[in-house]
């Protein structure tokens, strides 16, 4: 229960935006002037409160620094030609960081919390949002467990936070990525599904092995027989075979990506056929050789569209025919980039105006 939705506003006396380059913003490097917080005590939501962005003032026996009680979320936001702040389905990953509390043990934020408090922190940080090509404001919702206690157990206290900052095109480059078959991202019954901090800090090692044989990403498997694909790093995989989108079902060990169910809609809108059924390492190779591997890319907030150029399995590099021939990737991140600077119709309403 939300005690109250009035957040409290101290602003910022010195803005950080004049020393920041908003043509060219790097990902995860600035952060806009303020934070939201709001603090989970007594089985309520309380003292939501917007403040400069700022440090932490953290026990070193807290739960989250010891046994990864984190979750988070990430989205996006984009300026139109005439200043309105665009938000792409937010209330699908308000919904999505109560899918991961419930897996981490952890209170829900209610939608309307996640809504309000996102809302009013871009309203305040409306210069952040960039408006060049290819740029938008990141925005981070994360919750974290907050009890001074080093007990593995469920905590009492927790915090939410939401920090935003510009950042610009995340691969500019069709990528070369590279089919995993020892490591493991996650197993059924795990925490796959969840955006949940130790998912993405185990999978550091392999992708950087990766990054040193020189693959930008790496592309899962299932962790029992490595026989299926799952995931691109941190994107959804999908293929066009015979001009049929072919993804694997996000379930147990695949996150329910936005950007996937967005796709997988807009190829249903334009009649197009779509399997969401496993996908077979083999069968991905083969659809290759025999070329009905029209196209290959990853999909998810940072890239929407990252295209594939070359799959490396077991010692063999699989080239795609070439990427400036491929037209369903292409018209998914126009059409997507359209609909998030608004200068397309948003037929399925997933447009928040801020
Ligand atoms: N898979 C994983 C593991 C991810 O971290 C992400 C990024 N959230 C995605 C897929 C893509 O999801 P979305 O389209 O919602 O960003």
């Amino acid at each position: 229960m939300i005690e109250t939705m009035d957040i409290s506003i101290t602003k910022t006396t010195a803005s950080k935006l004049p020393s920041v380059d908003m043509e060219n913003p790097q990902f995860g490097k600035v952060y806009s002037d303020h934070m939201f917080l709001a603090d989970y005590e007594d089985g309520e939501w309380k003292d939501l409160r917007i403040v400069p962005y700022g440090d932490l003032s953290i026990s070193p026996a807290n739960t989250t620094l010891h046994y990864a009680s984190t979750i988070f979320e990430g989205l996006k936001a984009n300026k139109t030609e005439n200043g309105d702040v665009l938000v792409f389905r937010p209330d699908a990953n308000a919904k999505r960081l109560q899918l991961s509390a419930e897996r981490m043990c952890m209170p829900a934020v209610p939608e309307e919390l996640f809504m309000n408090a996102m809302t009013e922190l871009i309203r305040l940080d409306k210069d952040w949002v960039p408006s060049a090509p290819g740029t938008s404001l990141y925005i981070r919702p994360f919750q974290i467990a907050m009890d001074p206690y080093i007990g593995i157990r469920p905590s009492d206290k927790y915090q939410f936070l939401i920090i935003t900052g510009p950042v610009g095109a995340y691969y500019a480059e069709p990528v070369k990525v590279k089919i995993e078959t020892k490591y493991t991202r996650a197993a059924a019954g795990g925490t796959g599904f969840a955006k949940t901090g130790g998912n993405y800090a185990a999978a550091l090692k392999p992708a950087v092995d990766a990054q040193k044989e020189g693959f930008n990403q790496l592309i899962w498997t299932d962790g029992k027989t490595h026989e299926f694909v799952e995931e691109s790093g941190t994107m959804n995989l999908m293929f066009i075979i015979n001009d049929t989108l072919v993804t694997a079902p996000a379930g147990d060990t695949i996150l329910h990506g936005i950007t996937r169910g967005s796709i997988i809609q807009l190829a249903k809108d334009k009649g197009m056929k779509v399997e969401e059924r496993p996908v077979r390492v083999t069968e991905v190779i083969d659809a290759i050789k025999d070329g009905s591997m029209q196209e290959a890319f990853g999909a998810g907030t940072a890239a929407t569209v990252a295209q594939i150029k070359l799959i490396h399995h077991e010692g063999v590099d699989y080239e795609l025919p070439p990427v400036s021939d491929w037209k369903y990737s292409a018209e998914f991140l126009n059409t997507l980039n359209g609909i998030k600077t608004g200068q397309l119709p948003d037929p399925h309403n997933w447009i928040y105006k801020i």
